[in-house]
């Protein structure tokens, strides 16, 4: 089964890149809906590493080499913040 692995990364960053990046911009939402867009946002800014899911596991550990690197994906992930945050669609 393949897996998109910048939307494993993406996963799991986003929760504790949000709350970091929240103490400085305390006006962010976090919610559900926000959280779901911005993770969309940065999904569509970067093009997709396929990788071959084995046995339930992706990868053992998070390889950043294969995405361009953790600083790429971070700086993709605070625009998509950016973005959600000065339009939020949550009802
Ligand atoms: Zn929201």
């Amino acid at each position: 089964m393949y897996r998109n692995y910048i939307e494993v990364v993406v996963n799991e960053m986003l929760t504790p890149l949000l709350s970091e990046y929240k103490k400085t911009n305390p006006d962010i939402c976090t919610c559900d809906k926000c959280s779901e867009d911005i993770k969309a946002l940065a999904l569509n800014n970067m093009p997709p590493q396929y990788v071959v899911e084995e046995k339930g596991n992706i990868l053992k550990r998070v390889d950043y080499d294969l995405i361009g690197g953790r600083a790429h994906v971070t700086s993709e992930l605070i625009k998509a913040i950016q973005i959600v945050s000065s339009n939020p669609k949550h009802g």
